[in-house]
């Protein structure tokens, strides 16, 4: 049984974010990660976090921040 990361659900979710968080960088190249690692703490670049949310999955609750 793989976990739901892997699924076209997930993958959607994170395309999203990644739209939404590029979308609201106010000209920075980096946007703050969402992965269970960094807990939106840090910020990545957009690949980096690509990464993270793919490889650590991440917390969905947290997609409602502005
Ligand atoms: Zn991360």
């Amino acid at each position: 049984m793989n976990y739901s990361k892997t699924t076209k659900k997930f993958e959607d979710g994170v395309e999203k974010f990644m739209k939404f968080a590029i979308a609201n960088t106010k000209g920075s190249s980096v946007i703050r990660c969402l992965s269970t690692k960094c807990m939106n703490l840090s910020f990545r670049t957009d690949k980096v976090v690509r990464e993270h949310l793919s490889f650590h999955g991440f917390d969905v609750s947290y997609t409602t921040w502005s």
